[in-house]
């Protein structure tokens, strides 16, 4: 069951083994090994030069796919990350991130996901009187780099200001500033995806209690958290079910915060 003493292959050409790397060799004990000449690239880009194939478990299963291919090894993990309005509240920018580590001595797959507003995704339109001070100023400028859209260029890791004014003087009419989303050039992001890996970890270092196989956590969660008033299920999670990476086995745990009813204002019988 244990991973001490082996090496899973990381595909990133943006550095996310700074992130990665120390987690799983404090929990498991795992090396982490990053193979050279992988075009990670090639499977999307932030920018969109390249449109990223399927979905972002997929997205993240060919990464780590071709990480193992090109390092030899039966283990491997990558990270996806995608930016955008957040669900339930757009005027917030949000990023998901999800992991995904490859086992295929075991069979196995084991993700872990999160959603944070711990972003600084964002892009201002270059018009005249545009906030440019106030746009660099939170986006966290120069630590975390931008990018440039003008014409049909694309300028990425933008991270001095020396460099931004005579990319902003030169700039035409309809250019864009982005923030670049690349973890190297993003200490938010890359501080998101260490929080994440030491999530995956966790849940890699938990054995099915049915069959013993590592990565054992919450898989999805359940409505229905009872109206306190009048007992109708609620749209509130009532339980969260936790899953086993290759057998059937499940088992269901009460909301981990503890509530056990919803109040009668998020009833829809006491407040339709
Ligand atoms: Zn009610
Ligand atoms: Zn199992």
């Amino acid at each position: 069951m244990s991973y001490r003493g082996l090496t899973a292959a990381l595909a990133t050409q943006h550095g996310k083994q700074r992130a990665i790397a120390p987690a799983f060799a404090k929990a498991l004990g795992l090396a982490v090994e990053v193979p050279c000449g992988i075009d990670t690239d090639a499977l999307g880009t932030f920018t969109g030069e390249t449109a990223r194939p399927g979905t972002m478990r997929e997205a993240a299963r060919s990464k780590a796919r071709l990480g193992m291919a090109a390092a030899g090894l039966p283990l491997g993990i990558a990270s996806e990350g995608s930016f955008g309005p957040h669900p339930f509240m757009p005027f917030l920018a949000a990023g998901r991130e999800m992991l995904v580590f490859i086992d295929d001595t075991r069979g196995i797959e084991v993700v872990e996901e999160a959603l944070s507003e711990k972003t600084n995704f964002a892009a201002l339109d270059l018009t005249p009187g545009a906030d440019v001070a106030g746009f660099l100023t939170r986006t966290g400028f120069p630590s975390h780099a931008l990018v440039l859209r003008s014409g049909g260029r694309i300028t990425k890791g933008i991270d001095s200001h020396a460099e931004l004014g005579r990319l902003l003087a030169a700039a035409p009419e309809g250019a864009r500033l982005e923030t670049d989303m690349r973890a190297h050039v993003n200490p938010t992001r890359m501080a998101e995806i260490g929080k994440l890996a030491r999530r995956l970890v966790h849940r890699i270092a938990t054995p099915c209690p049915a069959c013993g196989t590592p990565g054992f956590g919450v898989i999805r969660s359940e409505a229905g958290l009872p109206c306190a008033d009048c007992n109708t299920p609620t749209t509130l999670v009532r339980n969260l079910v936790s899953g086993c990476a290759r057998c059937s086995h499940e088992n269901r745990q009460p909301r981990s915060d503890g509530r056990e009813a919803a109040s009668p204002a998020e009833c829809p019988e006491c407040n339709p």
